[in-house]
């Protein structure tokens, strides 16, 4: 059977569905001065940042009016959407706390040792010398649901007023020039209806709208198709899937593995690799990150993590300890030729992993993150002080900055690893050893969901889930602390009768058992099937936008509850 292409089979979604024009009456409509969507690194620095600006200019907070910069997280609590390695360069948070101790930021400790393995089914071999994209020596590696909380609380002393539980469901634009966002209904029940406790969303006006929605961001899609701000390639994703584990013996270094249970060949594209870092003493984190350019529709990152933790070396971390929390995200990886080609509109701005600022070749977008935050604070204000809405300072200081420098530099670093770890691996070092310069040129970023998929046998090697090392999907998705009602709308977007192989591209890549495909019809033999949707497992993910569908912005509050991933 030939390969068939996500693409072919559109989401029933249009970008002009989330934009529009302020519906409330005047006087219905909530004023702030700077509207943040997403209190993630991104989202967070930036508010901290203009509360630290706004100290030195008293006629602008006056202007600004009773809420000078809003938060608006779709999370319950700040944190509860966040999920990342994460080993954090320290150069964001030395930035923006130039008073704190490191010891006062909510790390488990500073990287001092690092290794990198090379897995075969039964073997680990070190790799040496270390690439140096895998050094993290001076890094930090901390939890960053942990750090959202730490910053929203920083945020919320210095007087920023946070909006958990709430969705900006609309971005709200006149005259070409964004307003502000709306927040989404609440209180609907599946097919739409209000039910008793609906309250319906509300205009949220402001002089600055600042999208930090993060991998997938749902109005920053929408934005960049309305004013067109796409970058020159599509943009293209990793999903991670990660677990920490109570351990017994401490950990003593950042551990990345490449190689099993990933399979080399290009023909499969499975391109990524593990890491597994220490939390303090009594807790390790362990992920596996793939691309989305993968071409067997069973191959599951959720599945394959399992697996992994029965390879001798691996399981020997985790012996006789116990998962105590589990998550999954997208990453976005498409580095330089896939960032939008302008990051502020009039009105608006985007800032961190929305807009693509993740150096993939290294793992890192945090620090990233939080000083693209603080550089749209300092546009935002310089620009408010002369009552103008153009911040297109921002985009210059991007442009200038580390950001662009280090995202620069691993340019065309991901796109030969679609062709298998060897092939992948000779290109990869020698872009690392040449620091960017080889392979020169613009190297190609494809768009995942235009992959064709074939029914493969990635799925065999999985192992039966014994609830000690290995779990299945539902068990996962518990421990997210997962709270979506079950009575809630749908918020997924996707074709619901379509060929068996992207069925079952998307029952496998979903970490969370989302789709599944009626019993009967797997067996039936027919080419199409229908796809079944529990829209409650989500945990927000994003892969399905990558792979073909779109997911849209639940009910906020909905989704997991990450407390230390
Ligand atoms: C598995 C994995 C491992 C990683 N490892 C590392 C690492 O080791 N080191 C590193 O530096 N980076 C790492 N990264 C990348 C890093 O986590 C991200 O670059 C970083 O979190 C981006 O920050 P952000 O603020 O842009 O987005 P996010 O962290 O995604 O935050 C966005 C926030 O916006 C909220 N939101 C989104 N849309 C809306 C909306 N419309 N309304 C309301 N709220 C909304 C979300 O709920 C979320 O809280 C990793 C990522 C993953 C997934
Ligand atoms: S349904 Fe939700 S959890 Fe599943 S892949 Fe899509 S976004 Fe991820």
């Amino acid at each position: 059977m030939s390969p068939v292409a996500p693409s072919e089979y559109p989401p029933p979604f249009e970008s002009s569905d989330v934009i529009g024009r302020p519906t409330d009456p005047e006087d219905d409509r909530i004023e702030v001065g700077v509207a943040i969507v997403g209190g993630g690194p991104a989202g967070l620095a930036c508010a901290n940042k203009v509360m630290q600006l706004l100290e030195d200019e008293p006629e602008l907070t006056e202007k600004l009016g009773e809420v000078p910069v809003a938060v608006v997280e779709k999370g319950k609590v700040p944190g509860a959407h966040l999920l990342s390695g994460a080993n954090m360069r320290p150069s964001a948070m030395q930035e923006l706390f130039p008073d704190l101790d490191p010891s006062e930021w909510p790390v488990y400790q500073e990287v001092t040792k690092d290794a990198v393995y090379f897995l075969t089914s039964k073997a680990a071999f070190p790799v040496k010398p270390m690439p140096p994209n895998f050094r993290n020596h001076g890094n930090y590696v901390t939890s960053v649901s942990k750090l959202g909380r730490f910053l929203a609380d920083k945020a919320e002393e210095a007087g920023v007023y946070i909006l958990p539980e709430t969705s900006a469901d609309k971005l709200l634009v006149e005259d070409r020039v964004v307003r502000g966002v709306r927040s989404g209904d609440r209180g609907r029940g599946k097919n739409g209806e209000e039910l008793g406790n609906f309250e319906p969303g509300n205009d949220l006006i402001a002089r600055a709208t600042v999208l930090a929605e993060g991998t997938l961001g749902h109005l920053s899609y929408a934005a960049m198709d309305h004013f067109d701000l796409h970058g020159a390639d599509p943009q293209r994703w990793e999903l991670g899937v990660k677990e920490v584990w109570e351990v017994k013996e401490p950990l003593d270094r950042v551990i990345h593995t490449l190689g099993w249970p990933l399979r080399w060949s290009g023909k499969y594209a499975e391109a990524g690799g593990s890491f597994i870092y220490p939390m303090g003493e009594d807790k390790i984190c362990i992920g596996l990150v793939v691309g989305l350019d993968y071409t067997d529709a069973t191959f599951s990152c959720h599945d394959a993590l399992q697996l992994m933790k029965t390879h001798p070396f691996v399981k020997k971390l985790i012996d006789g300890g116990k998962r105590v929390a589990w998550g999954a995200k997208t990453i976005p990886s498409g580095g330089y030729w896939s960032m939008p080609k302008r990051l502020s509109v009039p009105g608006m701005v985007m800032a961190g992993d929305n807009a693509g600022m993740v150096n993939i070749a290294e793992l890192k977008g945090v620090h990233y993150a939080m000083h693209a935050g603080m550089y749209a604070a300092e546009a935002i204000v310089d620009a408010l002080k002369q009552d103008s809405v153009n911040f297109e300072a921002y985009d210059e200081k991007v442009h200038n900055s580390v950001i662009e420098k280090d995202i620069y530099r691993s340019r065309n670093m991901r796109q030969p690893l679609s062709k298998g770890l060897i092939a992948g691996g000779i290109f990869g070092s020698m872009m690392v050893a040449t620091k960017g310069a080889f392979p020169g040129g613009h190297w190609k970023n494809e768009d995942d969901a235009e992959v064709g998929m074939k029914l493969g046998k990635a799925a065999d090697k999985y192992p039966e889930p014994d609830n000690e090392l290995t779990f299945n999907k539902l068990d996962s998705v518990f421990l997210s602390g997962n709270a979506t009602r079950d009575d809630a709308p749908n918020h997924i977007r996707v074709q619901t009768r379509v060929p068996k192989e992207i069925a079952q591209t998307w029952v496998s890549m979903c970490p969370a058992q989302v789709y599944e495909i009626p019993e009967e019809q797997l067996e039936s033999g027919d080419a199409e099937v229908d796809v079944h949707i529990t829209a409650s497992n989500c945990v927000q993910c994003g892969a399905i936008t990558a792979k073909g569908g779109r997911l849209t912005l639940p009910e906020g509050g909905d989704g997991p509850l990450y407390q230390e991933v």
